[in-house]
């Protein structure tokens, strides 16, 4: 089983900052900005590339739930970044679809 479908099943221990039905959102065990979060689908989705039509609501509440945690963090005003990595160009380690929310800073 992957790492994050572990965390999903609280088998590895994160902070935790956020779960519903659907997504767990918990805070980046290496984090490259004051606020950094990883929005994760419980479904394991190896990456955008196995994403379908299927998921698309889910990936609406991936957006929805960022714009929700930034407000959250107090970052919605001052700005974030969303990231998706995928593959091994694209920088992508975790092979479960996941997406960052990086803010607290002015990021490059
Ligand atoms: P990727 O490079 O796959 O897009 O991002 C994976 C992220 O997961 C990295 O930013 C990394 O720091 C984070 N990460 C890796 N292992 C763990 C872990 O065990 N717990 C938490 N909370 N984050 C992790
Ligand atoms: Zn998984």
């Amino acid at each position: 089983m992957c790492l994050f479908c572990q965390i999903i099943k609280k088998e590895i221990p994160a902070k935790i900052v956020d779960e519903d039905e659907n997504l767990i959102s918990f805070a980046d065990i290496n984090p490259k900005a004051p606020v950094h979060l990883l929005i994760v689908p419980k479904k394991h989705i190896e990456s955008l590339n196995q994403i379908k039509e299927d998921d698309l609501k889910l990936l609406g509440k991936l957006i929805l739930k960022a714009k929700e945690l930034a407000e959250k963090f107090k970052i919605a005003g001052s700005g974030y970044k969303l990231i998706f990595n995928c593959g091994k160009d694209g920088g992508q380690v975790i092979p479960h679809l996941h997406l960052h929310l990086l803010g607290g800073k002015k990021l490059e």
